[in-house]
């Protein structure tokens, strides 16, 4: 449960940014451009960087390492996105996600009149 008012935990903050994240992943063309693979990897490096969470930033820089950003399709980054918060899980004794589920869990995005189409084919009014 997100708390209504009052302090943001590090939980609160961690699920915010796993829904965004995992939104993303799912929403990313099957097709991406070369602009837009280059900027899954800038964002997950800046994570390093500025994840407002000093000790899951490092943590997830050593994370990165290991499993280099895999963004050639969306398959590809909602899988590796997957991949990744798993070992994030594993460090924190939480269990792992099948990620046979990801699009189960993630794959719907509901916005009205197509406002949240990253293709842009149907444009916000
Ligand atoms: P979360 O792990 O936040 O997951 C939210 C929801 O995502 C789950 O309810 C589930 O439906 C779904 N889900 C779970 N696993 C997966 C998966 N593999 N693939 C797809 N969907 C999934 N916390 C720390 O204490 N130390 C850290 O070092 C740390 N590092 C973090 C690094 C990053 C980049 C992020 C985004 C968060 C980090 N966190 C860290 C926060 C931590 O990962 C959790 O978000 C937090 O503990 C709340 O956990 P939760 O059990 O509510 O579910």
């Amino acid at each position: 449960e997100v708390n209504s008012g009052g302090a943001v935990t590090k939980e609160d903050l961690g699920r915010a940014t796993w829904t965004f994240l995992h939104t993303l992943a799912a929403q990313y063309p099957e097709n991406p451009t070369r602009q837009q693979k280059r900027d899954v990897k800038d964002l997950m490096s800046i994570m390093t960087r500025l994840y407002p969470c000093k000790a899951c930033a490092e943590h997830f820089k050593e994370v990165l390492k290991a499993y280099p950003v895999k963004a050639d399709s969306g398959v590809e980054l909602a899988q590796w996105m997957c991949q990744v918060h798993n070992v994030v899980n594993r460090s924190l004794g939480k269990s792992q996600f099948p990620c046979q589920r990801v699009d189960a869990r993630w794959g719907e995005l509901h916005c009205d009149e197509g406002a949240c189409d990253l293709e842009g084919r149907l444009l916000y009014r």
